[in-house]
């Protein structure tokens, strides 16, 4: 939880409008942190999601529409039915909703919709959320290069391409919020999980340094670390797996032949938990006051074991360069 008398960003920024208007947020978050008051309210937030064709993204497409947000849902793969399906919903309910095209492997989809929903949103948009990811499991060692380069380039470089076309927009504004969808397994490995951890752990660090960086510019990074939630991840990663099971040597097959057999197996419906968590959570922390919006948030009902982690890095990171010339920064974001 952050101290509210020691440095943060809005202190840093020391912009008393931005104080202002900031009061009624910083109310409602408080309200809602109680589980008293009212649903947390993003009437007139604009909101870019990745990775909307269902899971996480499809869910918080809806909920932030339903909590009054401007929600531009993209998926990649355009037309399909779950784009139909989202925009009849929107239709019929008379949700804020435009659905476009958004393939995080590509640099020229990332810029167009960027470009296409700066656009319609009459300037920058207000908040990012890099949703979309994929899993690949299996012994590191039979990740060949073509599985490798698919999980980096959807959930690290993904990411990455999307956060460069929004943030021109919103360092002119002077305002924003970047939600960075990593995982419990970004923080801790697990033994057969491929290179899912390397990835996310890619994405915290980087998500970290640009926090710091962003301190200045009045916008926030927040990084999400969901635990298992039954979406349609394991289904996906199960086709992923197909394919790489697919292109092994025997040599390979058989040398960890317990572990590549359980390649594929899980499909999510032994979790009982709700994916809802996870938008429900972004909801909250977008309607806190800028400057005061946590660097992470563990989401799970009953298992965060990164929060320790997370504790000890923000801690050892403040007492290394808290007192350096970058203390102002550090100090914005960890306290
Ligand atoms: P889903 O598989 O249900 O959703 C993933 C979404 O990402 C899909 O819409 C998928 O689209 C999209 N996607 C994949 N590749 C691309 C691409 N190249 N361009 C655009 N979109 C793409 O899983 P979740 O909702 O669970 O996952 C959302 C995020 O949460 C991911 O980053 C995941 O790593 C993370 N996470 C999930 C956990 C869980 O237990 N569910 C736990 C921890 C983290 P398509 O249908 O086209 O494949």
């Amino acid at each position: 939880m952050r101290k509210s008398t020691n440095m943060n960003r809005r202190k840093f920024l020391a912009g008393t409008a931005l104080l202002t208007a900031a009061l009624p947020a910083a109310q409602a978050a408080a309200k809602v942190a109680q589980g008293s008051g009212p649903d947390p309210d993003l009437t007139g937030k604009s909101i870019l999601i990745t990775g909307c064709s269902s899971g996480f993204g499809r869910l918080g497409a809806e909920h932030y529409a339903r909590l009054g947000a401007k929600v531009f849902a993209t998926m990649r793969n355009l037309p399909r039915v779950e784009a139909e399906e989202l925009r009849a919903l929107a239709a019929r309910d008379g949700l804020d909703i435009t659905v476009l095209e958004l393939d995080v492997l590509s640099d020229e989809s990332v810029q167009q919709a960027v470009a296409g929903v700066q656009e319609a949103a009459g300037g920058a948009i207000d908040i990012l959320v890099n949703n979309a990811g994929i899993g690949i499991t299996g012994p590191v060692e039979v990740q060949d290069a073509e599985a490798t380069r698919l999980a980096f380039e959807t959930n690290v470089f993904g990411p990455q391409r999307v956060w460069q076309a929004v943030l021109p927009g919103m360092r002119a504004a002077k305002t924003g919020q970047i939600f960075n969808i990593s995982s419990q397994l970004g923080r801790l490995i697990v033994p057969s999980a491929g290179h899912y951890s390397a990835t996310k752990f890619a994405l915290e660090a980087m998500s970290e340094q640009l926090a710091y960086e962003l301190v200045p510019h009045g916008i926030d990074v927040t990084v999400i670390q969901p635990g298992g939630y039954p979406t349609k991840i394991w289904v996906n990663r199960n086709r992923y797996n197909e394919e790489l099971k697919a292109r092994l040597s025997d040599e390979l097959r058989e040398g960890y032949a317990q572990l590549v057999a359980q390649m594929g197996t899980e499909d999510g419906t032994g979790r009982n938990t709700d994916p809802m968590d996870i938008p429900r959570a972004i909801a909250e922390i977008a309607t806190m006051p800028a400057g005061d919006r946590p660097l992470r948030r563990a989401v799970h009902p009953h298992r965060r074991p990164q929060e320790g982690i997370n504790k000890v890095m923000a801690d050892t990171q403040l007492a290394w360069l808290g007192g350096s010339g970058y203390g102002p920064w550090v100090k914005a974001v960890l306290t």
